[in-house]
């Protein structure tokens, strides 16, 4: 089982808090799209496994024709085998979301949306710089919905400059109210280089607090369990059936192949990225030659992986999983390790697994950086 990610790098505005590759020119969106088409049929030897998930990120999917992601579909259904039933996710944006345009989406194979509402509260979604207001929100699910969409996300993001537990918990209420079935919730981070950062420094907006993220965290532990979400990774809960399948083979250390500029990919072992420069993207592409760098993961990179990504799952860490990828003597020092933190509450262990408590999972990076090995 793999998966293909394909990033289409281009945004109506830049949200003030994002450090993701992108480009609000939309000048070279044909030359990117015509790029990403030949990338994938360069690497069509890469990947002998079916692939179960598509998902087309950004940057903004949704700001492209209908047409473009379908060529883009075309290809690659004509250089890889696709699984009978696979799971197709688009992010889209609410502003970009019309009638006309789900049903192309739907007619093209598209059977998931994540979509980037981040709050249904207009002034945090103009401090963000988004380029949609609330009611395009609440809009564009009803719009989804009127076009047979029944498996969607969306994004929101809590811990923000401003936000009140009120106001988060409002947020929440309305995205349970409106049985989303599948809810990303980030707690905001503030990277260097973005205007956000810019602004925090120059005492434009406060500083985050994490106290106040790790009680909004409380909020939405309770609340969603209360309305029936499985809390199935750290930032993903999902209604009954509605996980999302590449996320979540993201998480179990499956393979993908990614193309478009900045775009990443995972063979098991080794790690390569594509180069987040669009001219550059375009300009190798077109000589033939992968604008893109690799490295070989060692087996103690692949166990810290396997160490963060598994604690932020509701599996947790397998004990078996250990002993049998990485030998006995790992897990008798990850037990011993891990100790401290099952005695301070905020991890629980039972006889195959460590699991992160409601209470430990706010600090999962944080735990899982510590257990990491430094060497062979
Ligand atoms: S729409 Fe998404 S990718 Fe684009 S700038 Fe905003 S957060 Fe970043």
């Amino acid at each position: 089982m793999a998966g293909i990610y394909i990033h289409i790098p281009f945004c109506r505005k830049a949200c003030h808090y994002c450090n993701f590759h992108f480009s609000t020119s939309l000048g070279k969106a044909e030359a990117v799209q015509a790029s990403i088409i030949k990338e994938i049929s360069l690497r069509s030897s890469e990947l002998n496994e079916e692939v179960q998930t598509i998902y087309f990120g950004g940057g903004t999917p949704s700001i492209l024709d209908p047409e473009a992601i379908d060529k883009i579909l075309q290809a690659i259904k004509a250089h890889y085998a696709i699984s009978s039933y696979p799971e197709i996710t688009l992010e889209a944006n609410p502003d970009d979301i019309t009638t006309e345009k789900a049903r192309a989406w739907k007619q093209m194979g598209i059977n998931r949306f994540s979509i980037g509402v981040q709050s249904f509260a207009d002034k945090n979604l103009q401090w963000m710089n988004r380029a949609h207001n609330a009611s395009q929100s609440i809009q564009c699910i009803q719009t989804i919905r009127e076009a047979g969409f029944e498996n969607f996300s969306i994004d929101l993001i809590y811990g923000t400059p401003g936000q009140t537990q009120e106001g988060w918990i409002k947020d929440l209420e309305k995205a349970i109210e409106m049985k989303i079935p599948h809810l990303s919730c980030y707690a905001l981070t503030v990277e260097e280089g973005t205007a956000l950062h810019h602004m925090i420094g120059s005492g434009k907006k406060e500083k985050i607090s994490p106290d106040e993220q790790a009680e909004r965290f409380e909020a939405l532990v309770q609340l969603s369990s209360h309305a029936g979400y499985s809390h199935y990774e750290i930032s993903n809960l999902a209604l009954p059936g509605k996980e999302s399948k590449h996320n979540s083979a993201y998480w179990e250390g499956k393979p993908y192949l990614g193309f478009g500029p900045s775009a990443h990919s995972f063979s098991g072992t080794k790690r390569s990225w594509n180069i987040a420069d669009n001219l550059q993207y375009i300009q190798s592409i077109e000589t033939g030659i992968l604008p893109s760098e690799e490295e070989t993961l060692r087996e103690i990179d692949q166990l810290n992986e396997y160490i963060m990504t598994s604690l932020r799952s509701i599996k947790g860490m397998q004990k078996e999983t250990i002993k049998t990828r990485w030998g006995n003597d790992k897990l008798q020092i990850i037990s011993t390790e891990i100790d401290q933190f099952i005695q301070s509450g905020k991890i629980m262990a039972t006889e195959n697994a460590w699991v992160l408590s409601g209470q430990g999972r706010f600090f999962a990076d944080g735990i899982a950086s510590s257990l990491f090995f430094l060497e062979e």
